[in-house]
């Protein structure tokens, strides 16, 4: 580029090429503005009477593969104006060129904006990095945060959603279009009276989607009365899965003791274990045989022929001396077993840290006995075996599974815990009916739903219901839903996570509500 085009370029934005330098990597600009005057911002009354002058330096879009520099030569006037409060002020740049007190030029301004929008602020460091763009991470936040869109078209069918900002600490509320199946606005708390000030803001709305809790759609009731609410289905259905959840909590107490009884010590041994003490049970009774019928007075060659055990072994049994011959070698822990157990109960539960104790106490073996345990008995904790009943949430999803979808230990769980407390059944039973006239749109079922419900375990879902009834029906009939904007939310989510927990509520709307347009 010729020093003309860079004069020309700088004359454009009112600025005037004194001198350019490179130095390693950069070029450096000295330019002064054209101007020779400036006006007041107070007064607007022009002066070119210069008191003193100073230097601004402003960064630049890279040219050449050189950053750039440029170091305006600004100037101090005097005011003119012998009753403006402003005795002296500082010239101001034209909006071309820079901002009032920027350090950027509006060119590079406009880039870093882009770049900050598209890529949020880690990731858009590292490419402009590579642009020899010099801006921090959080500047691109701020440029981005700082040109929030103004709203785009007017929605006439909302969803209300509740938002965590970060998960159990801050929660926002989410305003869709379902119409145009997008997120358009945030707030910054769900307070109702914040979500009634928006609702006053965005008039004609006519159908409010919302969550069937009280506050959203007390505000909709008072600030759009015309408008009709639709209790949300998505959170319809997640309401009616927590009332069976909640059921089953109630009922856990049954449920443990049902499986404590099912399987008393055994959920004391590991299976391998129990495997083990099986055999060594089987083992037993046979050489009891053995011994009884030598009792008798039997001779070997008949007891190998009525037990189908060697003769080698029989006889080894009838001498005497042995307690388990069959048995190829007795485990070292044997006799620590209680002791593990105690110890894994307590939370030690690897076997570096559970051998040393082990030694301590006077075990012989080596680590790898132990560790080899500890192994086992993880891997039994993980496989949910019947001897340990599942957690609550667990077990209401196995109660909510298909047959056909279950192992056979899953099977056997569902087995125990509906004998143990079969009311359990008739709660799934309603609540499945409540999906079902949900998924099936019968607002006309809903009436004798509504009665079977309020005198079973998920009464409490029910009476919600019933203190809402009329958006429930419309949940059941209208087309309207918030699950439909999935979408966004997700995007939204990932904008979330990409500004990496410097997600304020007005960059995230920022970044959010252009994509949607
Ligand atoms: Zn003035």
């Amino acid at each position: 580029m010729s020093l003309s085009n860079w004069e020309r370029a700088f004359g454009l934005v009112g600025l005037r090429v004194e001198k350019i330098a490179f130095e390693e990597g950069l070029a450096l600009v000295k330019a002064s503005p054209i101007a020779a005057s400036a006006a007041c911002p107070l007064c607007g009354k022009r002066s070119s009477q210069v008191r003193s002058r100073y230097q601004s330096c402003l960064a630049d879009l890279p040219a050449h593969g050189r950053r750039v520099r440029i170091f305006v030569a600004a100037r101090r006037f005097r005011c003119r104006d012998q009753d403006c409060r402003r005795r002296i002020f500082a010239e101001r740049l034209s909006p071309d060129a820079a901002r009032v007190w920027g350090r950027r030029t509006t060119r590079l301004d406009g880039i870093v904006h882009h770049i900050g929008f598209a890529l949020g602020g880690r990731p858009g460091q590292a490419i402009t990095r590579r642009l020899l763009l010099p801006v921090s991470k959080d500047t691109l936040l701020r440029t981005v945060r700082r040109r929030v869109p103004v709203s785009l078209a007017r929605p006439r069918v909302i969803g209300v959603d509740d938002w965590a900002l970060r998960k159990g600490h801050r929660y926002g509320t989410r305003i869709c279009d379902l119409e145009r199946r997008m997120v358009i606005d945030l707030l910054p708390d769900r307070e109702p009276a914040t979500l009634k000030r928006w609702l006053a803001d965005h008039p004609g709305i006519e159908i409010i989607a919302r969550d069937r809790g009280g506050g959203y759609a007390k505000a909709a009731a008072q600030a759009c009365p015309d408008a009709e609410q639709v209790a949300d289905r998505w959170h319809l259905m997640e309401n009616s899965s927590a009332a069976f959840l909640m059921a089953v909590k109630r009922w856990m107490r049954s449920i443990r003791a049902a499986f404590g009884q099912a399987m008393p010590d055994q959920a004391t041994l590991t299976t391998a274990e129990r495997l083990q003490h099986e055999g060594w049970k089987r083992r037993k009774a046979e050489e009891d045989t053995i011994r009884v019928l030598n009792a008798e007075g039997i001779g070997i060659k008949e007891i190998v022929r009525r037990t189908g055990r060697s003769r080698k072994l029989v006889r080894e049994v009838v001498r005497g001396g042995h307690t388990d011959p069959f048995r190829p070698r007795a485990s070292s822990l044997e006799p620590w077993l209680d002791r593990l157990q105690t110890e894994w109960e307590a939370g030690c539960q690897n076997g570096a840290e559970l051998w040393p104790r082990l030694r301590a106490a006077g075990f012989p073996g080596s680590l790898r006995v132990v560790a080899e345990w500890a192994t086992r008995r993880r891997r039994d904790d993980r496989d949910a075996s019947p001897s340990r009943y599942p957690a609550p949430r667990t077990l209401a999803r196995l109660l909510s599974s298909a047959r056909g979808k279950l192992t056979r230990n899953e099977s056997i769980i569902v087995a125990i815990a509906e004998r143990a407390a079969p009311v359990l059944v008739t709660a799934r039973g309603i609540v499945d009916d409540s999906q079902d006239l949900i998924r099936k749109h019968q607002a006309e079922g809903l009436a004798a739903w509504l009665e079977r419900a309020l005198s079973s375990p998920v009464a409490s879902f029910a009476k919600g219901i019933e203190a809402d009834y009329a958006a429930v029906t419309a949940a059941i009939t209208s087309p309207w839903s918030n699950g439909q904007t999935e979408g966004t939310i997700c995007r939204l989510e990932s904008l979330k996570r990409q500004m990496y927990g410097r997600a304020n509520i007005d960059l995230l709307r920022a970044r959010l509500m252009p994509i949607a347009a």
